[in-house]
């Protein structure tokens, strides 16, 4: 997992990645996978210990925020064994807030 210190970090990471709302997701189906986060905890891709979606790029490659204030873009790879990759994370303190974030991104593109 990269640890992201900047919103220059957070550009760079994102930059020709087409994101969409999360009105899509099936997380749900997602039911015993855990991302790594920035904050030093795991969470549940299926959201129900506190993480949200914030936006996705597809239907496995999301973008969360957690309770921490961490933002995180998480990969579920596989689809009978799943494993997953947390491709960043970084403190919104440091990046933006989510809401920031996802505002930009949407306008941008
Ligand atoms: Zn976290």
């Amino acid at each position: 997992m990269k640890l992201l210190e900047t919103k220059e970090m957070f550009d760079e990471e994102i930059k020709g990645i087409y994101f969409r709302t999360t009105e899509f997701l099936n997380l749900s189906r997602f039911e015993n996978l855990f991302y790594e986060c920035g904050c030093g905890q795991d969470h549940r891709i299926d959201c129900l210990d506190g993480a949200e979606p914030l936006l996705a790029a597809t239907s496995t490659l999301v973008l969360y925020r957690c309770p921490n204030g961490f933002v995180s873009f998480v990969r579920v790879k596989g689809f009978f064994t799943q494993e997953v990759i947390t491709l960043f994370s970084g403190r919104e303190k440091y990046i933006g807030t989510a809401e920031d974030l996802v505002a930009e991104i949407l306008e941008r593109q």
